[in-house]
């Protein structure tokens, strides 16, 4: 096989350029993403700096060594900072500059001018270190697991092993190559480079895309005020998990919870301090609750708690300690007036197996709560049947269930 390399170099410059205005669309199209247009400015930059390389000849020797060499390092360093970017870091464009003004000061030096091959591995070791870095910013984002993430990381260090390759061999990358020693390692070796390159801004688009799509996953079931999951996501994440306990043979418990009288504090202290009333009683609930209980607001002052592995007992401890810890929250919330919750429990029983039906027995201890005067933790046993416990039949946490 022969190469025409003006030919491979065309081609290769243009799939760069032409990626450039496609991320810069793709960024107007999401100003969010400010990553996006870094990328676009860096490889349009590294187009340009190839132009500027492969021009030897019709551009100046100097000018063509010092500037394509620097352009194309600062391409590197400017996709450094759209990784960063991107990670929610400050780019820092004067350290991702640094290869690029490292490679103008060795200028400085005369055997640096006088030897190609001492000039090929001092390019290929700043490219080395500026494209490992990259690949390690992207490695380190422990928010996006995505596949395009995945090969982001390892076409960054593919671009960097091929820089690696030419540390020893810089003898077989002399450039421009003359048109009888072309052979197949050169034109192979800039191909897999240029498509490395090329393949670089679909996957940085596509790392955006999934960023988007965890995010919106992640609104859909997540309570905005709080931060808590939201009503599907209790049902979501309550049906499996009490799928998964009663396969084991383990109990489940649910608490139902409604904050008592909570629209005089809104009309007393106004909204805002509503909301951080809300606010802070999901934060002190969720304290005293375990990390794999799920805690979840089902409406706009009422929450369900899936406790997996409690049983009534169990269950009415920590509603009561969730309504104790609350009732003395009145100061920190600014209020003189006393301020409770009413907490509704039920637990899996012979005839319990499914979310709904608990949380519907546990509704209907918190109505009992709430019925016999607010500030109370009410359960329902599962002894008489959750199927068949009306409010009437809900008791009374016995003394011996409740916490000191
Ligand atoms: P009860 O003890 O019977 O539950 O009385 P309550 O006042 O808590 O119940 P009610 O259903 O009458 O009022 C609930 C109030 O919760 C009314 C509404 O203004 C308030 N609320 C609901 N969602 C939000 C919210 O997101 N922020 C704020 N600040 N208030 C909310
Ligand atoms: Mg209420
Ligand atoms: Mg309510």
């Amino acid at each position: 096989m022969r190469f025409d390399l003006p030919t491979l170099y065309t081609v290769a410059i243009l799939a760069t350029a032409a990626s450039s205005p496609m991320l810069l669309v793709a960024w107007w199209q999401n100003r969010k993403a400010a990553t996006l247009a870094w990328w676009s400015g860096a490889t349009l930059l590294l187009a340009v700096a190839a132009v500027v390389v492969v021009g030897r000849g019709v551009v100046p020797d100097a000018v063509s060594i010092v500037a394509g060499a620097s352009l194309w390092l600062a391409a590197y360093g400017g996709m450094w900072c759209a990784a960063r970017v991107f990670a929610g870091a400050r780019p820092r464009l004067a350290v991702g500059s640094f290869g690029a003004v490292a490679w103008v000061m060795l200028w400085q030096l005369p055997a640096f001018r006088d030897s190609q091959e001492l000039r090929l591995r001092a390019f290929s070791v700043l490219a080395v270190v500026i494209l490992a870095l990259t690949a390690r910013v992207y490695a380190r984002m422990p928010d996006l697991r995505s596949v395009s993430r995945g090969l982001t990381v390892g076409l960054l260090s593919f671009q960097a092993a091929l820089y690696a390759v030419r540390i020893p061999f810089a003898a077989y990358f002399v450039f421009p190559v003359p048109a009888d020693q072309v052979g197949i390692v050169f034109p192979l070796w800039t191909i897999a480079l240029f498509l490395a390159a090329d393949s670089m801004p679909f996957l940085v688009m596509a790392m955006v895309k999934d960023r988007v799509e965890i995010e919106l996953r992640r609104d859909a079931l997540r309570d905005p005020l709080t931060g808590i999951a939201n009503r599907r996501a209790f049902f979501d994440r309550g049906e499996r998990t009490l799928a998964r306990m009663l396969a084991d043979g383990h109990p489940v418990a649910v608490l139902m919870i409604d904050l008592d009288l909570f629209k005089r504090i809104n009309d007393r202290l106004g909204h805002a301090a509503g909301d951080a009333a809300l606010k802070l009683f999901c934060n002190g609930a969720s304290a005293l609750l375990r990390p794999s209980d799920l805690l979840a607001r089902t409406g706009g002052e009422e929450f369900a708690c899936l406790l997996p592995g409690a049983n009534v007992a169990d269950a009415v401890q920590i509603a009561e300690r969730i309504r104790d810890w609350f009732a003395g929250q009145g100061p920190t919330i600014g209020t003189a007036d006393p301020v409770s919750v009413s907490i509704g429990v039920a637990a899996t029983g012979p005839r319990a197996h499914d979310l709904a039906a608990l949380m519907e027995c546990a509704d209907r201890a918190l109505y009992a709560a709430k019925a016999n005067g607010r500030n109370r933790v009410e359960w329902i046993s599962p002894e008489r049947g959750i199927g068949s416990a009306a409010p009437a039949a809900a008791g009374r946490a016995p003394a011996n269930l409740t916490m000191a």
